[in-house]
């Protein structure tokens, strides 16, 4: 028979793995269950975070923490958004399946494939070339085929493809770029976390109408900032 002592060590080592499985999500579905306790409510968008596998978007030592609602590093200095913001910024943009979308910050790719699940098609525009290099090799490795993509910068916007019904930035930018306003529908949104220092940024809704521009401040938040330039 196991001493008592031994037996004790066992218990809690099984009793920890269990917690630590609990405790945090391990698949799409668990974090989307998650999320919807963290009051999203746009059942799209948890359907979305639930199908797109967000473990393939981030390096392979930390697949492990991929579900975990938290941010991550994606290399060149740059991360992925925490799923709960992710999942925020696409539940207030308030797609519509016949929508053209722009975003600017493809970073790893992953609100990218979320937002293509939900609309028509994503235009999305990065400005390190090995970030978009590994996003466009996940889009073609999970099929995803409503996107373009190309390196660029996101100040200058994508003409080509305008008018979107949608704008959504991933970087932190000091006011709303003037070159976007013009690429946006009338009766459009765009969404972006606005501030220059990462202590005061304001995840901010910004509407063109008729009759001029509207600005709705939501959460505080803090992104990496939106850089002018291309990386050589
Ligand atoms: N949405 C991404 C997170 C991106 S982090 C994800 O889900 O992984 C923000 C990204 O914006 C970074 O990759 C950064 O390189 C990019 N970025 C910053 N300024 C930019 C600009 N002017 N044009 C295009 N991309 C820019």
């Amino acid at each position: 028979m196991l001493e008592r002592s031994r037996l004790a060590t066992i218990g809690k080592k099984v009793f920890s793995r269990w917690l630590g499985a609990r405790r945090y999500p391990q698949n799409g579905l668990e974090l989307a269950c998650l999320l919807k306790r963290l009051d999203i409510q746009d059942e799209r968008v948890l359907a979305a975070i639930a199908d797109v596998p967000r473990d393939q978007f981030v390096s392979e030592d930390l697949q492990w923490l991929a579900w975990h609602n938290e941010p991550l590093p994606i290399g060149c200095g740059q991360t992925i958004s925490q799923p709960f913001i992710v999942a925020y910024m696409s539940q207030m943009l308030e797609l519509e399946e016949s929508q053209n979308v722009l975003e600017i910050g493809t970073g790893s790719g992953y609100q990218t494939a979320v937002l293509s699940q939900l609309c028509r098609h994503v235009s999305t525009i990065e400005r390190y070339p090995d970030l978009y290099r590994m996003a466009v090799a996940r889009f073609a490795q999970l099929g995803l085929e409503n996107i373009s993509a190309k390196i660029g910068d996101g100040y200058e916007g994508w003409p080509e493809n305008a008018p979107y019904d949608r704008i959504i930035i991933t970087a932190a930018a000091p006011e709303v770029p003037k070159e976007l306003i013009g690429q946006l529908k009338m009766g459009g949104r765009m969404l972006l976390p606005l501030g220059e220092r990462p202590v005061d940024q304001f995840l901010t809704l910004f509407e063109r109408t008729e009759s001029g521009q509207g600005m709705k401040t939501l959460l505080p938040v803090r992104f990496v900032p939106m850089v002018k330039g291309k990386v050589l």
